[in-house]
């Protein structure tokens, strides 16, 4: 495949880009694994519960002494919500999580028969879960395909010339339709741990990343650069003794 073949807008260039960034992520990540610590689906649902607006390492940091306090839902739902608060008090949001846990442990009691429920829509109806959360239980607990996408795996995708969508939604949607299913739990991982290894907050070089060094197109590359997260243009050749910027 030629560079030539990955430029470019066109959904044959986007699938080939598609192509080439997973073969990459496969190559450096090949066999990624789920950041949040848990024994079971509810201790995962528990804990990507606690990772709205919450570093992994936080949750992991508080999971452990709920959980040998409350492991299951039953355990949990007989917690007060403020001894919920008292294990995740230096999570994000915490007295909102807090809440919904007690009420979701108590749900998946009341109508689950205490099993967390295999079916998006089941687990969407519980208190603090929405689609993203959803979709990571379906897929790391109960390996049924699914593409959660977070605003990480919403900048990359845009990045890589993926997706153009402007909702994580449409992004879930256009990294589906670009991967067969059997690719997008691994797929979602991946990007994770890539985001987690080559992207900092701010200061970025596309030159020197394995996938948005050829990926990255230069509209986006200006768009990056006016938003002040690339370095200034480096000066790539000397004309009459002056330097000149690189082309942008
Ligand atoms: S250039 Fe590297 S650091 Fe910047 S978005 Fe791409 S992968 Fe992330």
């Amino acid at each position: 495949m030629s560079d030539d073949a990955l430029t470019g807008t066109s959904q044959a260039a986007r699938a080939a880009r598609a192509a080439r960034a997973g073969e990459i992520l496969e190559a450096l990540f090949p066999a990624p694994a789920i950041p949040l610590d848990h024994g079971d689906p509810f201790q995962l649902l528990v804990a990507v519960v606690l990772s709205a607006q919450t570093t992994d390492a936080r949750v992991n940091q508080v999971t452990p002494a709920l959980f040998a306090r409350a492991a299951t839902p039953a355990a949990m739902a007989a917690l007060s919500e403020r001894e919920i608060l008292g294990f995740i008090r230096s999570c994000g949001l915490a007295p909102a999580k807090a809440k919904n846990l007690r009420a979701l442990a108590r749900l998946i009691t009341e109508r689950h028969g205490g099993e967390v429920p295999r079916s998006f829509e089941a687990l969407e109806a519980l208190p603090g879960v929405g689609h993203k959360t959803a979709s990571v239980v379906m897929a790391q607990a109960f390996g049924v395909p699914a593409f959660p996408v977070d605003t990480h795996i919403h900048r990359l995708a845009g990045r890589w010339g993926l997706s153009r969508a402007r909702t994580v939604e449409e992004v879930e949607r256009d990294l589906k339709a670009l991967y067969p299913p059997a690719r997008w739990n691994a797929l979602h991982l991946q990007i994770i741990h890539f985001g987690r290894a080559h992207c900092p907050a701010r200061g970025h070089d596309p030159d020197a990343c394995p996938i948005c060094a050829w990926a990255m197109s230069p509209a986006q590359r200006r768009r990056e650069r006016a938003a002040g997260r690339l370095p200034a243009a480096r000066a790539r050749a000397t004309l009459g003794g002056r330097a000149r910027s690189a082309p942008r």
